[in-house]
C-alpha cells in the first residue's frame, strides 16, 4: 500500500437499515470492462433510453480529484498511476449517488466492480447482489487507440501514455477473479 492510501479512508460506511431499504427494490446493473473500451459512453446512452441513473466511478473520481483539497489531490495522483482507489471510497461514492436519487427505477454502476474486495464489500454494506453484470469486451490494441486519441481531445490526465499501460496490467490482473465470482452467481452478461 501506498503511502498516500494509508492517509485515505479504506473502510465505507455502514448503510442504515432504511437506507438499505431503499435499494433493496431499484434493478442494480454493474459495468465493467477495461479502459476505452466505451462503458461510459453505453451507459450514458442507457441512461437516457430507460430513464436510470449513471453513476459513473472514473468521473466522479476526476471531479472530486480537481478539487484542490488533500483528498483530491491523493486521488489524482492514484489516478496517474493507474492504480485504484481504495475500496472505502468508492463504495461511499456509490451508496451516497444511489442514495441521493431514491425515486430511480435503476442504477448503472459504470466502472465497477474492478476487483472482487469492491464486489464483495458492496454485498455486504448494500446487503443485495446486483441484478446483471455487463461486460464489455474489447481488443487491447482497441482500448490503447481510444484511450489515447481521447486523450488528446478531451486532455484527462490519465489517458496518457505511461498511465494507460499501467490502467490496463492493474484490469487484466484483477479482472479475472470478480469475472468467476458473478458467472458462478450466473450474473454475466457479456456485450460486444
Ligand atoms: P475509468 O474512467 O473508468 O477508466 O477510471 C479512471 C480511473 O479511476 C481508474 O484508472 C482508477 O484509478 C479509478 N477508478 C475508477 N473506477 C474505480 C473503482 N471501481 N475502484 C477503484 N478505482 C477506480
Amino acid at each position: 500500500m501506498g503511502l498516500w492510501e494509508s492517509k485515505l479512508p479504506q473502510k465505507a460506511r455502514s448503510l442504515r437499515p432504511q437506507e438499505k431499504d431503499i435499494l433493496k427494490s431499484p434493478l442494480i446493473i454493474f459495468v465493467m470492462g477495461g479502459p476505452g473500451c466505451g462503458k461510459g459512453t453505453q451507459c450514458k446512452n442507457m441512461a437516457t433510453k430507460y430513464g436510470f441513473c449513471h453513476v459513473g466511478l472514473g468521473q466522479l473520481l476526476r471531479q472530486e480529484a480537481q478539487q484542490g483539497t488533500r483528498r483530491g489531490q491523493k486521488i489524482r495522483e492514484i489516478m496517474l498511476q493507474g492504480l485504484l482507489v481504495p475500496t472505502g471510497i468508492i463504495l461511499d461514492m456509490i451508496s451516497d449517488n444511489m442514495l441521493s436519487c431514491p425515486e430511480s427505477p435503476g442504477f448503472l454502476i459504470d466502472g465497477f466492480p474492478r476487483e472482487l474486495t469492491q464486489a464483495k464489500e458492496f454485498e455486504r454494506i448494500v446487503g443485495r447482489a446486483p441484478n446483471i453484470v455487463m461486460v464489455f469486451d474489447c481488443s487491447m490494441e482497441t482500448m490503447v487507440q481510444r484511450v489515447l486519441h481521447r486523450g488528446q481531445v478531451e486532455h484527462r490526465a490519465d489517458d496518457c501514455e505511461p498511465a494507460i499501460h499501467r490502467r490496463l496490467e492493474t484490469h487484466y490482473t484483477l479482472f479475472e477473479p470478480v469475472l468467476t465470482f458473478y458467472q458462478q452467481k450466473n450474473l454475466l452478461w457479456n456485450a460486444e
